[in-house]
């Protein structure tokens, strides 16, 4: 089996491959590099043996396929890249389409990158894939529940978007469509495809750049820097490991009633953001400040956060009896221990 799995240079794309190929299956993955980077794969290319043309071609201004029996191959390049696309697809069984434009801060300041990146990005793998009827495993996010109120969340829940002129939910709105049209591509075409909803996945090598909290906060309590909590800090998120994320959409993925259907796959263990600052603030034994931040300064006027995101998990462990097996204290510390000696 060839997996392709696009943004696969990514937090989550990386980890993926990783068991993937650790499993024996064969890896390509194309990436633009927009939010991955090179250094979250840099091991595989050491263990597993690529071909180097991805990198010059790339310092050439090119784009190259790579060919040859590597069981790992990077292509430095955007999935609207339609012709090399299609090759990639060809070449394999099933798609991870994971590239996506991510993270709130990125969402908020280039709003019109995300609604491409997401929509036509989508669009293309699904249109490709369809060709050859390729199977395709789509990665959406739980930002689409929006503002629901109802918890936890289940999958066949109204998904409550906010209003278009504030930014951050062209992000759930993007994700939204994809799924729409993934959905679509399964009813009319009878392209196989499973559609997931992963509720903030962390885990060591994610940045905090796009504003994720988790790596900020690790970052600012080892540097002895404030720890900036958003709002009050009582707005909460269900933090999943992203080896427990890699391990469901595996699962998933070789589970023939999951075909047509949409999972979340999240942890169901809820957490304020202040508790979260005050957590990694003692696992890290920081000196640090916690320090509470109005929304508005940092993601300007307007700005809605979501108050609660919990999953609902029956359905992912009634089809493939999945269960988050790392905690918060335990992802914490496999932070810290992955920063520390960064800072
Ligand atoms: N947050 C925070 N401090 C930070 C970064 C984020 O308090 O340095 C808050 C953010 O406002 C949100 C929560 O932490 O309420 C999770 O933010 P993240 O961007 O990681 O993911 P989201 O769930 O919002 O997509």
């Amino acid at each position: 089996m060839r997996s392709l799995i696009t943004g696969g240079a990514g937090f989550i794309g990386s980890y993926l491959a990783e068991e993937l190929l650790r499993q024996g299956h064969d890896v390509s993955m194309i990436d633009d590099l927009s939010t991955g980077s090179i250094e979250n794969i840099e091991h595989l290319k050491r263990q597993y043996g690529i071909l180097k043309d991805g990198v010059l071609a790339r310092q050439r201004g090119l784009s190259v396929v790579a060919s040859g029996n590597a069981r790992f191959q990077y292509t430095i390049d955007t999935v609207m890249n339609v012709p090399l696309l299609a090759e990639l697809v060809d070449q394999c069984d099933v798609v991870y389409h994971l590239a996506a434009a991510v993270g709130v801060k990125l969402i908020v300041e280039s709003p019109v990158r995300t609604i491409e990146t997401n929509v036509r990005g989508t669009e293309v793998v699904l249109e490709l894939a369809n060709k050859k009827k390729k199977k395709v495993f789509l990665a959406s996010t739980s930002e689409v529940y929006g503002k629901a109120s109802k918890i936890p969340f289940s999958e066949d829940d109204d998904l409550v978007i906010g209003p278009t002129v504030k930014g951050r939910w062209a992000y759930a709105c993007s994700k939204a469509l994809d799924e729409f049209l993934a959905i679509a591509y399964w009813k009319e075409k009878r392209l196989p495809v499973v559609v997931v909803r992963l509720f903030n996945t962390v885990g060591p090598r994610q940045t905090g750049q796009y504003g994720m909290v988790l790596p900020n906060f690790v970052r600012q309590a080892l540097a002895g820097e404030p720890i900036t909590v958003y709002g009050d800090g009582t707005q909460s998120r269900s933090f999943t490991y992203v080896e427990d994320v890699v391990d469901a959409l595996i699962k998933l993925a070789m589970c023939d009633r999951a075909v047509g259907q949409v999972f979340n796959v999240g942890n169901g263990t809820e957490v304020t953001i202040g508790d979260l600052a005050r957590k990694v603030k003692s696992i890290a034994k920081s000196n640090s400040e916690i320090q509470y931040v109005p929304y508005s300064q940092v993601y300007g006027a307007g700005f809605e956060d979501m108050p609660r995101r919990v999953p609902d998990i029956r359905k992912i462990r009634d089809y493939i009896e999945w269960e988050p097996q790392v905690q918060l204290e335990e992802i914490i510390r496999r932070v810290i221990h992955h920063y520390s000696d960064r800072v």
